[in-house]
């Protein structure tokens, strides 16, 4: 079980929720009372591990590029946030803090992947396929698939790990019509997303998406959660893309090889949790998140 700190106590919300990384709250004050705030921290997460040690500014810098993010596909799907203005949030949590729509969530991790690593490659190399994907022979490592492809997987409880499932699973969980809708949506915000990001020196290798139903009467679905941040995504740096290795990537990884190393003393078969991080392996992995806000978004952090 990851080792969650408690969520800060904020004013005009109930806390309801902490992920590894974000903790969620109702509004219960306010023009907004009833919906949901979201609230990015500067934790950090590797191999199900939340650290403790924090990344400065990483809950700001992934929240703002999310945000950047739905203004950039909201031609293609309408999304959750209402509000992410000063005047709207509670102080303590200003400029990593989202107010969202409550949605009734469709319990499925929509992952596209336009490059095979990961989750993916494992089950390649063990079938051949990916959720029921085929897939040609010789893919290694990092390989660009002949087109993007939809692997959802199921949510798991806190701790456990996501689990990859094929379309008739999907299907089975939100009937044809919507999970019709799920892939298609997937596909074209990956689409949009890897084509822009490519347009920047950066490969987007897979994302993960959520949506969520609308309340009343529209039956809108709508893109919800965090979208493209590095949490949700992984992103290469496209001068450095080389199939047939781990690939760098603008996230986590310098924590990981660190954790890894003997430098860390850490063991990985103890089941205990990572040592706290050195301050140059902290310096880093924040440059390594401003970098890819500012490459993507061609803005200043
Ligand atoms: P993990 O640390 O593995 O991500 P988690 O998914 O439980 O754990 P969070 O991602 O922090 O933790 O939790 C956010 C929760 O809020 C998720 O259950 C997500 O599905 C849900 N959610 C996101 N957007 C909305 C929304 N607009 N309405 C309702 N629920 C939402
Ligand atoms: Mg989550």
């Amino acid at each position: 079980m990851p080792n969650i700190p408690p969520a800060p106590d904020l004013p005009g919300a109930r806390h309801l929720h902490s992920g590894k990384v974000r903790d969620l709250y109702e509004m219960t004050e306010g023009a907004y009372a009833g919906h949901l705030l979201m609230v990015a921290s500067d934790r950090l997460s590797i191999f199900d591990f939340v650290l403790d040690t924090t990344i400065p500014d990483k809950g700001e810098i992934l929240t703002r590029m999310s945000l950047w993010w739905f203004d950039q596909l909201a031609d293609l799907v309408p999304h959750h946030v209402l509000s992410a203005a000063d005047a709207d949030v509670p102080e303590a949590v200003r400029g990593r803090a989202v107010i969202c729509e409550r949605l009734d969530m469709y319990p499925v991790e929509c992952v596209a992947r336009g490059y095979l690593t990961g989750s993916g490659l494992s089950d390649y190399r063990a079938t051949g396929e990916v959720c029921g994907n085929p897939l040609p022979d010789g893919l290694e490592d990092g390989s660009r698939l002949p087109g993007p492809i939809f692997t959802p997987a199921t949510k798991a409880e806190l701790g456990d790990h996501d689990e990859n499932v094929d379309f008739d699973a999907v299907v089975a969980t939100v009937g044809r019509e919507v999970a019709d809708r799920l892939r298609d949506l997937t596909l074209s915000v990956y689409r949009r997303a890897e084509e822009m990001a490519r347009d920047r020196g950066i490969i987007l290798a897979d994302t993960k998406l959520e949506f969520g139903l609308a309340p009343g009467e529209s039956g809108a679905i709508v893109l919800a959660d965090e979208v493209l941040t590095p949490d949700s995504s992984r992103y290469w740096p496209a001068d450095q893309w080389q199939p047939g290795r781990a690939q760098p990537s603008y996230d986590k990884q310098i924590v990981r090889n660190w954790a890894l190393s003997a430098e860390s003393g850490w063991d990985r078969a103890s089941g205990e949790a990572p040592p706290s991080l050195p301050p140059e392996v902290v310096a880093h992995t924040r440059a390594q998140y401003v970098e890819a806000y500012e490459r993507l978004t061609g803005e200043t952090f």
